[in-house]
């Protein structure tokens, strides 16, 4: 049975949305508004004065998550969109971005329409999504779901050692408070994050969005070759300890890995490398490089992990290089729940929204929010599958399909948890207290 929704996303309005935001940015190409910057902040204030306008409450919590609630005729456990505004150093202008344009359009459109719903609704932004400044990805969502330590906030530094929580504190949000006050499971029913794909599946086959089942997980290593820094001219090749000569071996062990058919499906980097003294007329002494193993299969992701550092740590030894490895970061994969796709699948029938069910090789604040509440995702195409770079794109008809279908699942989540008698709602598993990934 085809029941039309009545309001579909104004495409215009979403662009302008989006514009606006793109606006907030550091000079240079793209976007930069980097995590806890008073740039973020702005962005921040700015998404408030627009939830408001559009009949919210708004207010922010501890770890500068600001959340607009939209009052439904009855209390009760939340339906929830959002994503972050926060970016990576000359970014795009719609990661993150598009999922919170889409919460702000949704808002909107039921303001105008005049659609009362069964129970709130909130919309999200959040914090420092992005590990682009101080490594760590998803800050704000993983103090949301009580996954981060005050201590954690201390460690991460940015490149000019500045901590996450002195960053917090300088933007006027309280660090202490943030790390003890997850958000309660029982004030939400359901989650759905619009985002954009950052790969190219839809835009090959030109269909017009994603529903995630899978999110992969990360494992990511800090690694340091200490080779022997000597003159490039005066030292003969052989009985060298060139660190670089080690590193690039091991870049390319770790590439080798992922492509070995017994790893399908893994996805294996050196995104950095820092070479010392970093000379042209000096043998490389030390290079710091970091490797980042990405799977949807937690046992396969740590094998490759096993496998490449057993590798590297050959290719040292042959080049009497010494090598040290410190871990950054282990997630793994995440299964999101299938009925809350469900009603995200069958918002799409119902609406005509032509979908495909993907994975996700990227993180994002639904793997956290999942902790806290079922969530679900929505992928809208990425240009040739591009992101994190000036050139990102999505086609603004795309995004209003998407944040047509989000309206549209928002609805049918709230019709169900409306449908809950109230001391049913919470299931057992989601009450107890959140704790560390495995
Ligand atoms: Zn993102």
């Amino acid at each position: 049975m085809t029941r039309p929704v009545p309001v579909t996303a104004d495409a215009d309005r979403l662009w302008s949305t989006l514009e606006a935001m793109a606006a907030l940015s550091e000079g240079g190409p793209g976007v930069t508004r980097l995590a806890y910057t008073r740039l973020e902040r702005r962005a921040h204030e700015l998404f408030a004065e627009w939830m408001e306008d559009a009949g919210c409450a708004v207010r922010t919590d501890c770890a500068g998550n600001t959340i607009a609630s939209r009052p439904g005729r009855n209390e009760g456990p939340a339906v929830g969109t959002g994503s972050h505004l926060d970016s990576v150093y000359a970014g795009g202008r719609f990661d993150g971005i598009a999922g919170v344009a889409a919460a702000v359009e949704v808002a909107r459109m039921l303001h105008q329409a005049g659609v009362e719903t069964d129970l709130p609704l909130r919309f999200v932004a959040f914090a420092a999504e992005e590990g682009a400044r101080f490594g760590q990805a998803c800050c704000g969502s993983k103090l949301a779901a009580g996954l981060s330590s005050r201590a954690e906030l201390d460690d991460r530094r940015d490149r000019d050692g500045i901590s996450l929580a002195e960053a917090m504190a300088a933007v006027g949000l309280d660090p202490d408070a943030a790390a003890s006050a997850p958000w309660r499971p029982a004030d939400w029913s359901a989650f759905v994050e619009l985002h954009i794909e950052q790969g190219s599946v839809l835009d090959d086959s030109g269909v017009d969005v994603g529903v995630v089942d899978l999110i992969s997980g990360s494992t990511r290593l800090e690694l340091v070759a200490d080779g022997r820094a000597s003159h490039t001219g005066g030292t003969p090749m052989r009985g060298r300890a060139d660190a670089l000569a080690a590193a690039a071996e091991a870049v390319l062990a770790a590439e080798r890995l992922a492509l070995d058919a017994r790893y399908r499906g893994a996805r294996a980097t050196v995104g950095r490398l820092l070479v010392e003294p970093g000379s042209i007329t000096t043998i490389p002494g030390r290079v710091t490089f970091s490797l980042d193993v990405r799977d949807v299969d937690a046992d396969r992701q740590r094998r490759a992990v096993a496998e490449i550092m057993g590798r590297v740590r050959a290719i040292c030894l042959r080049r009497g290089v010494g090598l040290s490895a410190r871990p950054l970061a282990d997630t793994s994969a995440v299964v999101l729940p299938d009925w809350v796709r469900a009603e995200v699948t069958g918002a799409a029938g119902e609406i005509g929204v032509r979908y495909r069910v993907l994975t996700s090789g990227a993180s994002h604040d639904a793997q956290m929010i999942n902790r806290v509440t079922p969530t679900a995702m929505i992928f809208v195409p990425s240009r040739a599958g591009l992101s994190h770079v000036p050139e990102e794109w999505t086609d603004p008809a795309k995004l209003a399909v998407g944040t047509t279908l989000l309206f549209a699942s928002m609805l049918r989540l709230d019709a169900r948890a409306a449908s809950v008698a109230p001391d049913a709602r919470l299931p057992p598993v989601l009450a107890e207290p959140v704790g560390e990934p495995s």
